[in-house]
């Protein structure tokens, strides 16, 4: 069994930034387990299926075969053996993965992958249920999350770096939109485990936040 450090929390909290942070300095393997969802939700794109069309995203999971592997360090996205990882930020995408990953038979397609990773490797996990049901045994639980107003603007600052047109407002609807779908479904939805510490980064640098996992790592 490796070291095992998971990171939950809502869209935009930071936890990729982090995570990596957290694994570079730990000599850990990042394991993004949204950009596999992300991946399945590629080929429902590539095939017009719709997210409401819950039959054809079951038929689709068996079909989608996905998987990951790492060129210098960085985790990349197989989908049928093509490496789709360039298209994994696109907002249709996150929106297709966010519509999609409440379906239990999605969630069991990518608990194995996620676990088997984390058996035979250190690793640094982030998602929603990865301290609640992927690994409920972790060495280290963080629950990440920042106010929408914060999460909303990193993300407006993201977008405008990149030259993206984009309006602040609505990023802050499609967040809350996001959280709702993610902490209400059925299945595995987002919340802090019971063992999980809470961090609210709203107000603290990046190096604060690695700082403070990186010592519950020690302890
Ligand atoms: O974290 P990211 O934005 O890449 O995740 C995309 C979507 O995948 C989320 O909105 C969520 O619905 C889903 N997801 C999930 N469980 C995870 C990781 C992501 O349900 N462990």
């Amino acid at each position: 069994m490796g070291y095992n450090i998971a990171i939950d929390g809502p869209a935009g909290a930071g936890k990729s930034t982090i995570a990596k942070q957290v694994a570079h300095k730990k000599g850990y393997i990042y394991v993004d387990t949204g950009a596999m969802y992300r991946g399945l939700a590629v080929y429902l794109l590539k095939n017009h299926i719709l997210p409401e069309d819950t039959e054809g995203i079951i038929r689709a999971c068996q079909d989608a075969d996905v998987s990951i592997g790492y060129e210098n360090g960085v985790q990349q996205v197989y989908l049928n053996g093509e490496n789709i990882t360039g298209r994994l930020r696109e907002e249709a995408v996150g929106d297709m993965a966010s519509k999609s990953s409440p379906i239990p038979e999605v969630r069991e397609k990518l608990l194995m992958l996620q676990r088997t990773l984390a058996k035979e490797k250190d690793v640094v996990m982030d998602g929603r249920d990865i301290g609640t049901n992927i690994l409920p045994d972790a060495d280290v639980k963080v629950y990440l999350t920042a106010s929408v107003e914060t999460r909303a603007k990193r993300r407006y600052d993201e977008l405008k770096a990149k030259g993206a047109a984009c309006d602040i407002k609505q990023i802050a609807g499609d967040i809350k939109e996001r959280d709702h779908r993610d902490m209400t479904r059925e299945t595995a939805p987002l919340r802090q485990a019971e063992d999980a510490v809470l961090i609210d980064s709203s107000d603290m640098t990046i190096e604060e936040v690695t700082d403070a996992i990186l010592k519950l790592c020690n302890s």
